[in-house]
């Protein structure tokens, strides 16, 4: 059972990797990919309680132009508190980065960094 004063769950739906449960992700970072194994997102229940924020999905790196796209648990979470992350992975730079570096795709509006948690991504297109 989840702690219901700690709306956090793992994207992945298991529970948090040994050690991790108060890291900035639930899992350590697979240096094949550069992500880690899950993320932290804000349960459904949290979720549906209403978006501060439209619901977007990809991001471009001011750094290096590339584009990420989140899962939409993810983008839901930040679209519902946008405190809840402070880092973000770009898929072109496979590392994370502040939230500052980023701009919502097709927009000049910068992703304003809130906590310490930090976000997955994927590449955009092949
Ligand atoms: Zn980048």
């Amino acid at each position: 059972m989840s702690d219901p004063n700690d709306p956090k769950v793992t994207t992945n739906k298991g529970p948090p990797g040994p050690g991790t449960k108060t890291g900035p992700a639930p899992e350590p970072i697979d240096p094949e990919t550069g992500q880690h194994g899950s993320y932290w997102v804000l349960t459904e229940a949290e979720r549906a309680k209403g978006f501060v924020r439209p619901v977007r999905t990809k991001y471009l790196h001011r750094t290096c132009g590339g584009l990420t796209r989140m899962g939409s648990a993810i983008a839901e979470t930040y679209a519902r508190d946008p405190t809840f992350y402070g880092s973000t992975f770009c898929a072109v730079c496979k590392t994370h980065h502040p939230l500052e570096e980023f701009v919502w795709d097709g927009t000049q509006d910068i992703a304003v960094p809130g906590g310490p948690l930090v976000v997955g991504g994927e590449m955009l297109g092949s």
